[in-house]
């Protein structure tokens, strides 16, 4: 049976962000059917989280083969944001019917949702459905060796808020920089909508535009030029040192589960730390639930 919506409670028990102490840092046990920030309601303002999703049937298995076959040439941003506007009923404010007729105009709702609320509702399907030990290929850091490591749903950091305004913040630039004439030495921030993700994830390799394509997303606008929507080439001055420093504060910062986990090299011994590969055939297979 597909859980009910739970409502997040605040907890006492809850750890708080070391850059703001609304930003509440939990697990995928405690949150639940909960999205970490979610869709604000255009009648009342508040955030909508809940998550409902139909039971995955062969009948569903099909139809998501089907899919997948004929968008083969599609990333897995894509492929993801897919599968859950036909599996889900409700991420936050949407309500997905499922219908083939809707699929495409469907996808593309969820692919506006927060970076995190996607990516948190595509564990939790994960979990809800086939459990919360995941198993994924790695490549050690140190000697190279292809080995299958373990990964908790249940134990991850997830970072949630109740209200939208705490997923801002502001960077100080090292480097300041000229655009449109001002000087920018601080960026409001924001948190990323998935489908940079869509737009990035195929292209693993180049991690330049990735981190071009993420700071650009997340940026509400420039101090001194506010409600300024800023184009890539605009930011193409950026020093290297934010362009590192902005990258990390990203992911220290980003609502949303933590994709990081240790992986223990069965070889050389080293361990190190590593992103769950979240994309689908190895994500939401049998394999994935075991060990080589
Ligand atoms: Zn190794």
């Amino acid at each position: 049976m597909p859980e009910k919506n739970q409502q997040s409670e605040s907890s006492p028990q809850d750890k708080r962000a070391d850059w703001n102490e609304n930003v509440r840092i939990t697990t995928m046990t405690k949150l639940g059917a909960s999205l970490p920030i979610g869709t604000v309601d255009p009648v009342s303002g508040e955030l909508s989280k809940g998550i409902e999703h139909r039971r995955w049937n062969l009948r569903l298995e099909k139809a998501i083969g089907q899919y997948r076959e004929g968008n083969r040439r599609k990333n897995m941003g894509h492929f993801a944001a897919s599968i859950l506007a036909k599996v889900c009923t409700v991420l936050g404010g949407l309500a997905l019917t499922g219908d083939e007729k809707q699929l495409n105009q469907d996808s593309v709702r969820v692919s506006q949702m927060w970076v995190g609320d996607v990516l948190y509702a595509w564990f939790w399907l994960r979990r809800q459905i086939l459990g919360s030990l995941v198993y994924f290929s790695v490549r050690c850091t140190n000697c190279g060796a292809q080995f299958r490591t373990p990964a908790d749903l249940d134990t991850l950091e997830v970072r949630t808020v109740d209200s939208l305004a705490d997923t801002h913040w502001t960077y100080d630039m090292i480097e300041p920089i000229k655009i449109r004439d001002k000087m920018v030495e601080k960026l409001h921030m924001q948190s990323a909508r998935w489908s940079v993700i869509q737009l990035i994830s195929g292209d693993g390799e180049n991690s330049g535009s990735m981190k071009a394509g993420m700071i650009l997303d997340s940026i509400h606008s420039a101090a001194g030029l506010d409600n300024v929507q800023l184009v890539e080439h605009e930011l193409e001055e950026m020093g290297k040192p934010d362009i590192e420093h902005l990258s990390a504060e990203l992911d220290r910062r980003n609502i949303g589960p933590d994709v990081a986990v240790d992986a223990d090299c069965p070889k050389c011994h080293v361990q190190f730390r590593t992103s769950i590969d979240w994309a689908y055939d190895s994500f939401f297979s049998d394999s994935g639930r075991y060990a080589p």
